[in-house]
């Protein structure tokens, strides 16, 4: 199922402040949850959502000062997903230093009342981040605002579910796998300094397990530095070059 967007001129979004800080790409996405009491209303009315995103965006542009809404999207228990700051733009919501890393998603749940995530809110996070990875770059990580942040968010049910490895619901069709692939038939390595479209999918896998690596389509020092990391934490011989070994471990081995 496609993603059910709400645009932000259909829930009648304020105008942003200021410009957003840009993003080309992050490791994932946070998931966050609203906290406080909503009631359980909420999943006969939509009507409640609309006013409960609003209200989140006043709260964050009147109350923190922030130019905008701090989320990238919010979820509603009817498979919505509302723009908040949307894909490439740094959001605002997981504290100090920790924006440019992952996007920001917001499930309409509460710590009271509406406390539950039913299977649509998480198969709309799912939707979310699925479309934060086609049009932002987001990384393959799902985690909690709770990772890295002292807080509660997001709360005990929904983080149990980031905790699990946020799975479809309900056994439903699940999504492929990315697909691996294939050896380049050449080795990447440096020196020289080698360029191309294989360096740059390499680069790209390296940063969603979470390498701060910059995908450019480059392999120079910093790319040879953390392939040899790489091959060390994997135990393959850390020769800094990534031959057929080392790049089917960069899909197939387990994200430490
Ligand atoms: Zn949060
Ligand atoms: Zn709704």
């Amino acid at each position: 199922m496609a993603i059910d967007l709400v645009t932000r001129r259909e829930w009648g979004a304020r105008q942003p402040r200021g410009a957003y800080g840009r993003l080309s790409s992050t490791r994932g996405v946070k998931v966050h949850y609203t906290g406080g009491q909503v009631s359980p209303d909420i999943v006969g009315d939509h009507a409640r959502c609309v006013a409960l995103v609003r209200s989140i965006q006043n709260h964050h542009m009147d109350g923190n000062g922030w130019i905008d809404v701090g989320y990238s999207l919010l979820v509603c228990p009817h498979r919505k997903v509302f723009e908040g700051r949307g894909p490439n733009h740094l959001p605002a919501a997981n504290g100090s230093g920790l924006n440019s890393g992952h996007y920001a998603v917001l499930g309409l749940v509460g710590s009271t009342g509406f406390t539950q995530p039913t299977d649509d809110v998480l198969h709309g996070i799912l939707d979310a981040v699925e479309y934060l990875r086609d049009k932002g770059g987001a990384g393959d990580e799902i985690k909690g605002h709770r990772d890295g942040y002292s807080t509660d968010c997001p709360g005990g049910p929904l983080y149990a579910w980031v905790r699990r490895g946020a799975p479809r619901p309900g056994g439903g069709p699940t999504d492929p796998p990315d697909p691996h692939p294939s050896f380049p038939g050449r080795v990447l390595k440096y020196p020289p300094v080698m360029v191309g479209e294989d360096v740059r999918t390499w680069q790209r896998q390296m940063r969603r397990r979470g390498w701060d690596i910059d995908v450019d389509g480059l392999y120079g020092e910093a790319s040879r530095d953390a392939c040899r990391a790489f091959q060390r934490e994997k135990g393959l011989s850390a020769t800094g070059a990534v031959n057929r070994a080392t790049w089917q471990a960069t899909w197939e081995e387990p994200v430490t």
